[in-house]
């Protein structure tokens, strides 16, 4: 009998009521998109007409998004194609308050509107006492965008001819700037920059000078660049791009800026991003003096920039809460990493599999400290094992160096060992 023919149909099928709970969670399409696969199995004889209820099952995804949580083993702590920083449970509990109905912009003892984001902004002006003001946009490109349009369209921002830097991606700074209306005046050279060019370069046409920190490369040899203390006295607004978003110094990492000692020499507008070094969910923070933050604030442009509840939660938890994930992976041991990076392949060697630990070189990544070495520790695999470990579950993502597979485990908080075990087992085994 033609195989067609015995088909179920879609509808008896999605009357399962297995099916019908799932769809609760997943959603309609999503469901129908398994029962269709499934069928489509059928036609092709690989599977029995009554097991379509059962394939579609098995087939579904586990959640109603798409995108996998992914074991971070790169040895970058800061994978911008990862989703940067791994928030932390307090961020994610935070996130999962905020979902409902929540008093973002809301007095709940007067009933009236409130300042938006109170909490998040509080925290931040709270961590960085340096700052008279503070705001939070949808990432830093967003915070220079705005501080753009805000303090200089029309007319110039003086910046150094070695600070006209390539985010990634192809996003240039120079180019996000000049898309406000504002012009660049650049000044010096690319591996010297010196106070007298910006003295030369200030006047009544200049809106601000942007200091951006080159957060992902390094000019080594015959150097120098003004420094924010001497670029204050300039008699003109000195915007400081310092990307990373460490609030305050980070002895792990002395050559990376912070804000508050940018603010301390005198820089009049700090930004950065959330999901780098301060470990918290994407957004672009501004933190300043109350005039110049205020008239970022009030322009129109800033309602297309602001942040979602979710982010704002998230935010106020990592910059209140326990040390984030980064802050762990950062400071974390390199003893301790040896010892999981030995126990871990152990394991796997118990089991048949060729691992060995391994010293590596972790880096911080995500556009920040660039040419930093964070001493770290891996097992060591074949590299065939590169694809079968992205594609399982959960995909475990390495790094090929020298023809092995490295399993970086400074990114890796230590109670996922077992996780990390199981999926290289399963690989080695499938
Ligand atoms: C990362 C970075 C940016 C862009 O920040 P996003 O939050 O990704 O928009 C801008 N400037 C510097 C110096 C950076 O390091």
């Amino acid at each position: 009998m033609d195989p067609r023919r015995r088909v179920p149909r879609t509808d008896v099928v999605l009357a399962d009521p297995r099916l019908v709970k799932a769809m609760e969670r997943l959603g309609h399409a999503t469901v129908k998109d398994a029962v269709l696969a499934a069928q489509q199995r059928v036609r092709q004889g690989e599977i029995e007409p009554e097991d379509v209820a059962d394939e579609a099952l098995t087939a579904l995804p586990r959640h109603a998004t798409s995108l996998r949580p992914v074991i971070n083993m790169t040895g970058v702590l800061l994978h911008t194609n990862l989703g940067r920083a791994a928030l932390s449970p307090a961020a994610i509990e935070a996130m999962a308050v905020a979902a409902g109905p929540t008093d973002v912009e809301f007095d709940l003892a007067t009933g009236a509107r409130s300042r938006r984001g109170r909490g998040a902004l509080d925290a931040l002006a709270r961590a960085v006492p340096a700052a008279g003001d503070v705001h939070v946009v949808n990432n830093n490109a967003a915070a220079l965008v705005l501080a753009a349009t805000a303090l200089a369209s029309g007319r110039e921002i003086v910046i150094s001819r070695g600070e006209l830097v390539e985010i990634g991606d192809g996003f240039r700074i120079p180019d996000l700037l000049v898309s406000t209306g504002a012009r660049l005046r650049e000044v010096g050279m690319t591996n010297r920059t010196t106070l007298a060019d910006y003295r030369a370069a200030v006047g009544p046409e200049t809106g601000f000078v942007l200091k951006v920190h080159p957060s992902n490369f390094r000019i080594e040899g015959f150097t120098g660049s003004a420094g924010v203390e001497e670029l204050a006295g300039l008699g003109v607004p000195v915007v400081a791009d310092i990307g990373s978003g460490l609030l305050e110094r980070e002895p792990s990492l002395p050559d990376e800026p912070d804000a508050t000692t940018m603010l301390e020499a005198g820089a009049h507008l700090v930004t950065a991003s959330g999901d780098k070094l301060l470990g918290g969910p994407q957004a672009g923070l501004m933190l300043g003096r109350h005039d110049i933050v205020e008239r970022c604030r009030r322009h129109p442009l800033a309602r297309a920039l602001r942040v979602g509840k979710v982010t704002l939660a998230a935010l106020e938890a990592s910059v209140r809460g326990p040390a984030t994930p980064v802050h762990q992976a950062l400071r974390a041991d390199v003893t301790a990493l040896c010892a999981r990076a030995e126990a871990l392949a152990a394991t796997l060697a118990e089991a048949g599999a060729d691992a060995r630990a391994v010293r590596a070189e972790a880096t911080v990544g995500g556009g920040a400290a660039p040419g930093v070495c964070l001493p770290s520790a891996a097992v060591s695999l074949p590299e065939r094992l590169a694809v079968p470990l992205r594609e399982g579950d959960p995909p475990v993502v390495g790094r090929v160096e020298g023809g092995r597979l490295l399993l970086d485990l400074r990114a890796v908080p230590p109670e996922q060992d077992e996780e990390v075990a199981r999926a290289v087992l399963a690989a080695v085994g499938g």
